[in-house]
């Protein structure tokens, strides 16, 4: 039996950047009983409470069984029932000449290829301080509106293309449905469940991953590479089924 479910967060356990449905709530709170679990997404810390823990119905002992990793997992949370908070693990933090040669670099291909936005829904590059993130529309764009932008990922190719010799030593992932993921090189979503395999003592085969964007290229990959036994999903909706599926077989 795996000891460890792991998910993407945006088209896997949620729309992109919305909370969680009352439906993957209640799921969620039952895999709890039996499961660690894992959210890894280049979102970062508040989404990931905002989006899923701020939606759960469970009591806060539960809480130490999860494990968020936002920015890619450049960082690791975990609950301190003492302190009452999140606790921070670890952060791979970019360097101050590092954000700004990505966001010069960022701001050039975007405007070149002719794909920065002259009236975006709020910022569209934000410093996430492990990581750069590149919101074609801006971050707070609506879903609609964001699915509609790239769903074949080709603009975000073209700028990472783009860019990708000028950005030595660094990683540049395409993600979500308008987003580019800067971070440090190395640090991905297999990093992120290296360090959890160290964090719990536990195997690659303890674990099974949830993403949407499993394919080469996809920010989800890594993990696949890695060698953990990974489902596909392509919206919340799939990955529900499965779950129910599993605790169906657990119980
Ligand atoms: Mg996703």
């Amino acid at each position: 039996m795996k000891k460890l479910i792991a998910f993407d967060l945006d088209d896997t356990l949620a729309v992109t950047k919305s909370p969680i449905s009352d439906q993957m709530s209640e799921v969620l709170a039952r895999l709890i009983n039996y499961y660690e679990i894992c959210i890894i997404s280049g979102g970062k810390f508040e989404q990931f409470k905002e989006q899923v823990i701020n939606q759960l119905k469970i009591t806060e002992d539960k809480l130490t069984k999860f494990h968020l990793m936002p920015t890619c997992g450049t960082r690791y949370y975990k609950y301190d029932l003492i302190k009452k908070d999140w606790q921070l693990l670890y952060s791979e933090d970019l360097s101050e000449k590092q954000k700004k040669l990505i966001i010069e670099n960022l701001k050039q291909a975007a405007t070149e290829l002719g794909y920065w936005e002259a009236k975006p829904y709020g910022e569209i590059i934000e410093d996430r301080g492990s990581q750069i993130t590149f919101s074609a529309l801006g971050q707070e764009a609506p879903p609609d509106k964001k699915y509609a932008w790239d769903p074949d990922s080709k603009k975000r190719f073209a700028i990472k293309d783009y860019i990708a010799s000028k950005l030595d030593g660094l990683e540049i992932r395409v993600g979500g449905s308008t987003s580019i993921d800067i971070t440090l090189a190395g640090i991905d979503k297999a990093y992120g469940m290296v360090k959890i395999i160290e964090t719990l003592g536990i195997k690659k085969s303890d674990i099974l991953f949830f993403g949407d964007r499993l394919q080469p290229g996809g920010n989800d990959y890594p993990v696949k590479m890695f060698g953990i036994d990974c489902l596909e999903v392509s919206r919340w909706q799939d990955t529900v089924l499965a779950l129910e599926a599993i605790i169906h077989v657990t119980e």
